[in-house]
C-alpha cells in the first residue's frame, strides 16, 4: 500500500498558490492510487469551473487519469489539450524511489481558435452562451514555453515534496526514536536480565515490523551460542537452540555492528533454522567472558533502522552489565559471609570434627562444588589423613590416605604449590595413572599453609554448574585458606588446652577424679544446695583389709585392684553423682540433690554391689572377697560446712570399721557426739 504525503499539514496550498502566482498557471496535485487530485486547485481557470458543472465532467477526470498513468508510466512529462481545447501538462513526481504524484497544471490557449471552437461547442455540453466570457486570455504562452515552464516546475515541486515526504518520515523516526529511549530508559531499573530481553525483543519486534529475532548466549566467547530469548514466526525454532555465529562474525570486520547476511551458505553453517533468509546481528553486551548478540531474521532494514537498533542495544548492553555487576557484587557479598563464617568458626570452640566438616562445607557451598575433601598432616604418623570429606567414594576416599609427595594432593603439600586443573585429561601434570575419578575433568587442591608452614591440603572437585574451576575460584580458595589454617590451628590448641585441663582434674590411675577437683566440686554442689534448699549427701569409701592384698598381689596387683574399683564405682553410679579417688584406698562419692534415706539405699547397694563383684572376685579369688566399708553424711542434716561434713562422713566410715567393715554407716549426731 501507497503511503501518504500529508500536504495538509506542511503549507502546501500556500506554496502551491505561490507557484502558481509566479507562473500565472493553475496548480494541484493529483493521487494516482486515489484517481483523484489531493489539493485543491490553485487559480482554478474559469473554464474548467463552468465544465465541472457538467456531464462533462468525469470525461474530464477520466483523460486527467489517463494522463497521470502515462506520465508516471514514462516519468515524462506529458502535454495534452482538454475537452475544452486549453493546454495542460502532468508532471511526474516519484518521491524517495518510492512515493508517486502527478503534478497537473497549465489550462492556457496558446492561439483564440482554440477558445473560439470550445464556444461554439459550450452550448451542446450545457454551459450557456451568456456564461462563456466574450474572450480569454491567449497567446500569453507558446507551447515551448509552457513546456520549459514545466520542466522548470517538475524540479522545484518534486525538491519541495521531498524535503515534506523526508520531513514526515523523519517524524516518523524521532517517534520511534522518542519510544526507544524511553524504554531504554526503563532498562536501568530491570533487575532480571531475562525480563530485559523479553522487553527488548518485544520493542524492536512491534517498533520494526520484525519477523523474528532472537537474542543469542556464549558463555565462553568460544563454541556454539544459546538462544536465550526469541520473537516472532520462528520464536519457538529459535528458543531454546544453538548457533555457531562465529562464522558470521568472522565475515564482518569486527568493528561493525552488525551483519548483513544473505549468503545462504554462510547462513546454513551458523546452523539456523535452514528457512532463514538474511540476518543482521547487533553486539548487545561483551563481558569479560561471556558474549550477547541480538539477531534480526528475515526483515530488511533501512541504514537508519539499523542505527536505531544499534544504539538501543547499547543501552540494553548497559543495563545488562549493571545486573551482572549487581550478581557479582551478591557473589562477592557471599564470600564475605562465608570469611564471616570462617572468622566466626576460628573464635568458637569447636570440637576439630566438627570443624572440619563445617569448614569443607562452607568451602564447597562457596565455590560451588559437589565434591571435596579436606587433609591434615598428622604428624606422628608423618601422613596426610583425611579430616573431612563430600560426595567422594570410598575406596578413593582410602587411597587419600597419603604420605606427603604421594598423589596429588601429596605433592601440593610437599611443594606447597596450589593446583588447578582445568582438563584432566589434558593436563601433562596428572600422570596417567593417577587421574581421579570425578564427575567433571576439572578440579582444585590448595594447600593450607600457616606461616611458613604447611598443615594440610583441601580438594575441590564437580562444580554444580558442570563448568570448570577458574583462576577467580583458585585465588578465592587461596584467600580463605589462610583463614582455614588459622582455624585448624586454633581449634588444635584449644583441644590441646582442654586435654591439659582434663588430665589436671582426673587421677592418673583409675580415671576418677582427683581429689583437688572432688574438693571444689563439692563446695559448689553445697552452694547450690544452700540456695535451692535441697540436701547434697557424701560417701566416703575404703578399701576393707587393703594391705593384706597389697601383701599378696605386691603393689602393682594392688594398683590393679584400684583401677577395677574404680571402673566399678564409675559404672555404679548415675549421671548426677560424682565420684573422686581421695587418696589410697580411699574413694568418695558426692550424691548431689539426695537425702539421706535414698543416699543410704544407694550406700547399701554399692556394698553389696562390690561385694558380689565377679572381676574383681575372679582375679583375686584366692583371697577373701573384696569388699568396702562405707561412711555417709548429709548435708545440711549433719554437717553446716564442707569440711564438716567431709569429716562426719569420715567418722561415719570409722565407725564401719569399728563394727566390722563390709557394712554403711549413717552419720547420726546423737550416735556420735
Ligand atoms: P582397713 O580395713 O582397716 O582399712 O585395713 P587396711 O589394710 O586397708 O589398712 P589401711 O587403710 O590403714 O591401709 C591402706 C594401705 O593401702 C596402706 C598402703 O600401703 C596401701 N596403699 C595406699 N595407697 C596405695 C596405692 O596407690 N597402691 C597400692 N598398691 N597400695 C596403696
Ligand atoms: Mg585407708
Ligand atoms: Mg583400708
Amino acid at each position: 500500500m501507497q503511503k501518504h504525503l500529508d500536504l495538509s499539514r506542511h503549507r502546501w496550498e500556500e506554496i502551491q498558490l505561490s507557484l502558481s502566482s509566479l507562473t500565472g498557471l493553475s496548480l494541484f496535485i493529483y493521487d494516482p492510487s486515489k484517481r483523484r487530485p489531493c489539493t485543491p486547485v490553485a487559480h482554478e481557470h474559469l473554464l474548467c469551473h463552468l465544465v465541472h458543472q457538467t456531464e462533462r465532467e468525469t470525461l474530464c477526470q477520466n483523460s486527467l487519469a489517463q494522463q497521470v498513468e502515462l506520465a508516471i508510466q514514462t516519468r515524462q512529462i506529458s502535454f495534452t489539450k482538454c475537452q475544452a481545447n486549453l493546454n495542460y501538462f502532468v508532471i511526474p513526481i516519484h518521491l524517495s524511489n518510492e512515493m508517486r504524484y502527478a503534478m497537473v497544471g497549465g489550462k492556457v490557449y496558446y492561439r483564440d481558435d482554440e477558445y473560439a471552437q470550445f464556444k461554439q461547442e459550450a452550448s451542446q455540453w450545457g454551459i450557456s452562451a451568456e456564461k462563456l466570457p466574450v474572450s480569454v486570455e491567449t497567446a500569453r504562452f507558446r507551447e515551448e514555453g509552457l513546456q520549459e515552464m514545466a520542466r522548470h516546475l517538475q524540479v522545484v515541486a518534486t525538491a519541495l515534496l521531498e524535503n515534506i515526504y523526508r520531513r514526515g518520515q523523519y517524524q516518523a523516526k524521532a517517534a520511534h526514536l522518542t519510544t526507544l529511549l524511553s524504554i531504554g530508559n526503563q532498562f536501568k531499573s530491570a533487575n532480571s536480565i531475562s525480563d530485559l530481553y523479553t522487553t527488548l525483543l518485544n520493542t524492536l519486534g512491534i517498533l520494526f515490523d520484525l519477523k523474528s529475532a532472537c537474542i543469542f548466549h556464549q558463555a565462553k566467547k568460544q563454541g556454539s551460542h544459546r538462544g536465550v530469548a526469541a520473537f516472532g514466526e520462528k520464536k519457538e525454532r529459535l528458543y531454546p537452540s544453538e548457533a555457531l555465529l562465529d562464522v558470521l562474525f568472522q565475515k564482518g570486520t569486527g568493528s561493525e555492528p552488525f551483519i548483513f547476511n544473505d549468503v545462504t551458505f554462510d547462513l546454513l553453517k551458523s546452523k539456523f533454522p535452514p528457512d532463514v533468509t538474511s540476518c543482521y546481528l547487533f553486539p548487545l553486551y561483551q563481558g569479560r567472558n561471556a558474549r550477547t548478540t541480538l539477531a534480526i531474521f528475515d526483515t530488511p532494514l533501512t541504514l537508519e533502522d539499523t542505527a536505531m537498533v544499534t544504539s538501543f542495544c547499547t543501552q540494553a548492553g548497559a543495563a545488562v552489565e549493571n545486573i551482572e555487576l549487581q550478581s557479582q557484587l551478591a557473589e562477592q557479598r557471599k564470600v564475605m559471609m562465608a570469611l564471616s563464617n570462617l572468622t566466626i568458626m576460628i573464635d568458637s570452640p569447636l570440637y576439630l570434627n566438627h570443624l572440619h566438616n563445617s569448614i569443607l562445607e562452607q568451602t564447597l557451598q562457596l565455590l560451588q562444588a559437589e565434591q571435596g575433601s579436606l587433609m591434615v598432616l598428622d604428624e606422628y604418623k608423618n601422613e596426610l589423613s583425611v579430616k573431612a570429606m563430600k560426595g567422594i567414594n570410598r575406596p578413593i576416599y582410602e587411597m587419600f590416605n597419603l604420605r606427603p609427595g604421594e598423589g596429588i594432593a601429596g605433592s601440593v603439600y610437599e611443594t606447597g604449590v596450589p593446583l588447578l586443573v582445568q582438563d584432566l585429561n589434558q593436563d601433562p601434570r596428572i600422570r596417567q595413572g593417577a587421574k581421579p575419578r570425578y564427575r567433571t575433568s576439572s578440579f582444585l587442591s590448595v594447600p593450607l599453609k600457616l606461616r611458613n608452614r604447611i598443615i594440610g591440603v583441601i580438594n575441590l572437585a564437580d562444580k554444580i554448574t558442570g563448568e570448570v574451576f577458574s583462576e577467580e575460584d583458585l585465588q578465592l580458595l587461596q584467600a580463605i585458606g589462610s583463614y582455614i589454617s588459622i582455624a585448624i590451628e586454633r581449634s588444635e590448641l584449644y583441644e590441646k588446652t582442654e586435654e591439659l585441663k582434663r588430665i589436671s582434674i582426673t587421677d592418673v590411675l583409675t580415671g576418677l577424679l582427683n581429689r583437688r577437683y572432688f574438693q571444689e566440686r563439692l563446695t559448689e554442689e553445697i552452694e547450690r544446695s544452700r540456695r535451692h534448699r535441697i540436701p547434697v549427701s557424701l560417701i566416703m569409701v575404703d578399701i576393707d583389709n587393703f594391705k593384706a592384698f597389697n601383701d599378696n598381689y605386691g603393689h602393682l596387683g594392688g594398683d590393679e585392684i584400684l583401677i577395677l574399683l574404680g571402673q566399678a564405682l564409675r559404672n555404679y553410679i548415675r549421671a548426677i553423682d560424682v565420684a573422686a579417688r581421695y587418696g589410697g584406698e580411699e574413694f568418695t562419692i558426692i550424691l548431689p540433690q539426695t537425702n539421706k534415706e535414698d543416699a543410704r539405699i544407694i550406700a547399701e547397694r554399692l556394698c553389696r554391689e562390690i561385694e558380689r563383684n565377679e572381676t574383681l572376685h575372679k582375679k583375686f579369688s584366692d583371697l577373701t572377697r573384696l569388699t568396702v566399708s562405707v561412711g555417709l553424711a548429709t548435708f545440711p542434716d549433719d554437717a553446716e560446712t564442707f569440711e564438716e561434713l567431709i569429716r562426719n562422713a569420715d567418722r561415719a566410715l570409722y565407725q564401719a570399721k569399728l563394727q566390722g567393715k563390709n557394712r554403711v554407716i549413717t552419720f547420726n549426731s546423737e550416735l556420735f557426739s
